[in-house]
């Protein structure tokens, strides 16, 4: 491991954040809840403020507990192996409890004026958002835009934008503001700004040693995620990148030296981040790419055409395509990051971001010569997942790939 390797942005991405969810709790703009990869340009454009329920699952895994939170929803009727982001959340506010609290002194989300959501990555937001919206009696939109596509047709992006469209009155009612397309536009383009140098950020790691690892990309893409199309999240972008880039000019990254370069599929473990990060570390290895880091970028955002343009982003994502598409967005990034192996993450209970279990990861293999492996384990709770198992697999995993290459 490089001693003494940080990555000084911290400090400012901890800012963001803080002033985001301060800002959030003092209530001084209506406030949306929205779907991660939801449409948050649209909405920031009528003045809210958004609120992401799945920045808060993720929260409630990287701080460990989700796990005391699960079985108040399990005996509202949720089911324990439903995605663990909603039994942890639903489970959360029926136990009047947020990690908000302990690192923020906000005791309760504040409540929505509108709640929407996407299945563009699954159905199960649609039932977690409008359990929400029975409960404040608060107006709810949805989109719903064809799923698995190999490819993405204008048919299809016409039917989308009608959905977004649709959106336009509600959002008027619950905002108070009239709809003005012209800032519409101003607010994607700061959106497109952020997502590009976002990319730019997790490309510096295709260099060896790489300044940064799926493991601090998971925590710094929080602006990406809740601030896509505020200012703020341009700003930080700007700066973690000229971090970024004058580390590799230094020659400086998470590893002296490395042995082995691995991709991540699928969800992180959140409540193993740093154990599983000094894993790879100890075993001379980065993990250097991951769909999930690169699920927030928009390459297609287009402040000239923001109904169509958005509409195509936030439909080819990764998770709302076919197999076919997968593999092809698999072997592109396996050849732009050099990579030497693949882990899946079979996540437990999330289904839609599990792409181990309709034979991806051998097709993976038979294209591209690259070993796959796959890991047991889930997002948030960690009843799925097996510590030892896992590291056993891993370090025979590394071990295998570096004896490969060292006979080619
Ligand atoms: S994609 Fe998976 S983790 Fe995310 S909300 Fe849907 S089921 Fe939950």
């Amino acid at each position: 491991m490089m001693s003494g390797y940080k990555i000084e942005s911290t400090g400012f991405l901890k800012k963001i954040m803080r002033d985001y969810f301060m800002g959030m709790s003092e209530k001084k703009a209506p406030l949306a809840w929205c779907t991660s990869v939801g449409p948050a340009e649209l909405l920031r454009s009528f003045g809210f403020e958004v609120y992401f329920p799945e920045n808060h699952g993720a929260l409630l895994g990287a701080t460990r507990t989700a796990g005391d939170f699960i079985p108040a929803a399990v005996q509202a009727g949720f089911s324990g192996h439903v995605c663990s982001y909603t039994t942890s959340d639903i489970g959360a506010f029926l136990s009047g409890s947020t990690p908000l609290e302990k690192q923020y002194g906000i005791k309760q989300v504040p409540a929505p004026d509108l709640i929407v959501y996407n299945t563009n990555q699954c159905r199960e937001v649609q039932d977690w958002f409008s359990f929400y919206a029975d409960h404040y009696k608060c107006p709810i939109v949805g989109i719903h835009p064809p799923r698995f596509l190999d490819a993405v047709s204008a048919d299809e992006v016409e039917l989308v934008v009608r959905q977004f469209q649709k959106m336009i009155p509600v959002c008027e009612q619950a905002s108070g503001q009239k709809f003005d397309p012209e800032r519409f536009k101003a607010v994607l383009k700061l959106s497109a700004e952020a997502t590009m140098l976002w990319q730019e950020v997790l490309k510096t790691a295709q260099v060896s040693p790489p300044p940064l690892s799926f493991f601090d990309g998971v925590i710094h893409m929080g602006p990406i995620v809740v601030l896509r199309g505020a200012e703020t999240a341009k700003e930080y972008y700007q700066t973690l990148l000229a971090e970024m880039k004058a580390n590799v000019k230094k020659g400086v990254g998470v590893l002296e030296r490395e042995e082995c370069r691995l991709f991540w599929e699928g969800m992180p473990i959140w409540g193993k981040l740093r154990a599983l990060s000094d894993l790879f570390l100890q075993n001379r290895t980065t993990v250097v790419a991951s769909t999930y880091c690169n699920s927030w970028i928009f390459e297609d955002f287009d402040d000239k055409k923001p109904f169509e343009s958005s509409a195509l982003a936030y439909t080819q994502i990764f998770i709302n395509r076919s197999e076919k598409a997968k593999l092809e967005m698999l072997k592109q990034w396996i050849s732009e990051y050099r990579i030497d192996g693949v882990i899946f993450h079979d996540s437990k209970t999330c289904f839609n971001n599990s792409n181990n279990r309709f034979g991806l990861p051998l097709r993976l293999k038979e294209e591209t010569g690259i070993p796959t492996l796959v890991v047991e384990g889930d997002l948030n709770d960690l009843r799925f997942y097996s510590e030892g198992q896992t590291i056993t697999k891993i370090e025979t995993f590394i071990e295998q790939i570096e004896s490969h290459k060292a006979v080619v």
